[in-house]
């Protein structure tokens, strides 16, 4: 079955943190950048190890200011210089085992702003984002194994979540007014009342990314800022069939843009009911995932992951299994006002690692 040989690092979950750079608007932010150091670069490549420092000043119980620096490990930390083909070769082999019929979730956290859509949609030509650089190579790669003898079929749907529900980007209308269900029949997830398109080549899935971009955008103006409270699933099926060997193989490639983890301000939160409820939601199905996603480091039998506490985990329960591989991107702001939640998403990058 394994026509391409994929390396196994460790386990079959990574963790990788990615650091933006400051914006031309923000080089003068009033408190400056964050203090964060990288290890050595060649030092990680060796290893396999990477880590990152960052120094952040607290109160203490006395009322003094005491600075801490803390250290967190990952697979791979990528700096600000680092483009999206850097962040792409790290995963281009983990996104093309999908055509040897492995499950994969790649996964985009961190806190609004953090650039979590530029690295996962990005923008044209050479800063696009992984989306578009593992659609174009899956289509490249299968097309090499026709050589091979094997063919393939392609299916791409785009799903959201929001408040806990499942609204379908790619559904007919500007709205998608249907309830949709998860059904799990054995090993094989269907979300009832959903589109999935036939992808015939690259281009097919452009079309298919605009027309959900342009839903999310409807919605976004009507709800504020709607599309960075919500998690996004773009979902790749790859069928493939071997007509010389009679070997067949199924696998899904999710990509996954994750609502914004940041913590509501504790004022006005409870004149805000939408936002409050939005808050919940997201931090239910952010820890959820955490959890799911420790389980399956751990070893715990499929039986014990905790996959029914979120919509979102029950939506990936049949990608996030015991063969699976698994990605998390955790997306950094480098601004010294946003080393709070910096630190909340390093935080939870350790939990799942
Ligand atoms: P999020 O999706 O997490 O809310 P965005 O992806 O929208 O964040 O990023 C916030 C801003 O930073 C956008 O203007 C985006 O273009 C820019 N940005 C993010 N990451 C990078 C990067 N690596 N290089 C250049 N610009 C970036």
């Amino acid at each position: 079955k394994l026509h391409n040989q994929v390396q196994e690092l460790k386990g079959n979950i990574r963790v990788f943190a990615r650091v933006r750079p400051a914006l031309d608007h923000e080089r003068d932010a009033p408190d400056g950048l964050a203090q964060i150091a990288y290890c050595d670069e060649r030092v990680a490549a060796e290893t396999g190890q990477s880590h990152l420092t960052v120094r952040s000043r607290s109160e203490s119980a006395m009322g003094k200011e005491r600075e801490q620096a803390l250290t967190f490990n990952f697979d791979k930390v990528f700096q600000p210089k680092h483009g999206q083909r850097e962040v792409f070769e790290e995963i281009s082999m983990l996104a093309q085992s999908v055509l040897d019929g492995y499950n994969v979730c790649i996964f985009a956290y961190g806190q609004t702003g953090s650039g979590k859509s530029w690295t996962m949609e990005g923008a044209e030509g050479l800063h696009a984002g992984m989306i578009p650089r593992a659609i174009d190579m899956i289509f490249a790669e299968s097309a090499k194994l026709k050589d091979r003898g094997w063919k393939y079929t392609m299916e791409g749907s785009f799903l959201e979540v929001y408040n806990d529900e499942i609204n379908d980007l790619l559904g007919n209308g500007q709205f998608d007014t249907k309830k949709h269900e998860i059904k799990i029949d054995r090993d094989k997830m269907t979300v009832t009342d959903t589109v999935a398109l036939p992808l015939a080549n690259p281009q097919q899935v452009s079309t298919l990314l605009e027309r959900a971009r342009s839903r999310r955008a409807v919605a976004a103006t009507l709800m504020n800022e709607r599309s960075s409270r919500s998690h996004s699933v773009f979902a790749l099926k790859v069928r493939g069939w071997n007509d010389d060997t009679g070997e067949e193989s199924e696998g899904i490639l999710n990509l996954v843009d994750l609502a914004g983890s940041e913590r509501l301000a504790s004022s006005g939160a409870d004149k805000d009911a939408v936002r409050l409820k939005e808050t919940i939601n997201i931090n239910k199905s952010l820890s959820a995932l955490a959890d799911v996603i420790s389980a399956l480091g751990q070893g715990t039998g499929v039986a014990h992951v905790p996959y029914r506490n979120s919509t979102l985990t029950r939506l990936l329960q049949t990608s996030l299994s015991g063969s699976s591989k698994t990605l998390m991107l955790c997306n950094l702001s480098p601004l010294a006002a946003h080393l709070g939640e910096t630190v909340c998403s390093l935080r939870f990058a350790t939990k799942v690692n």
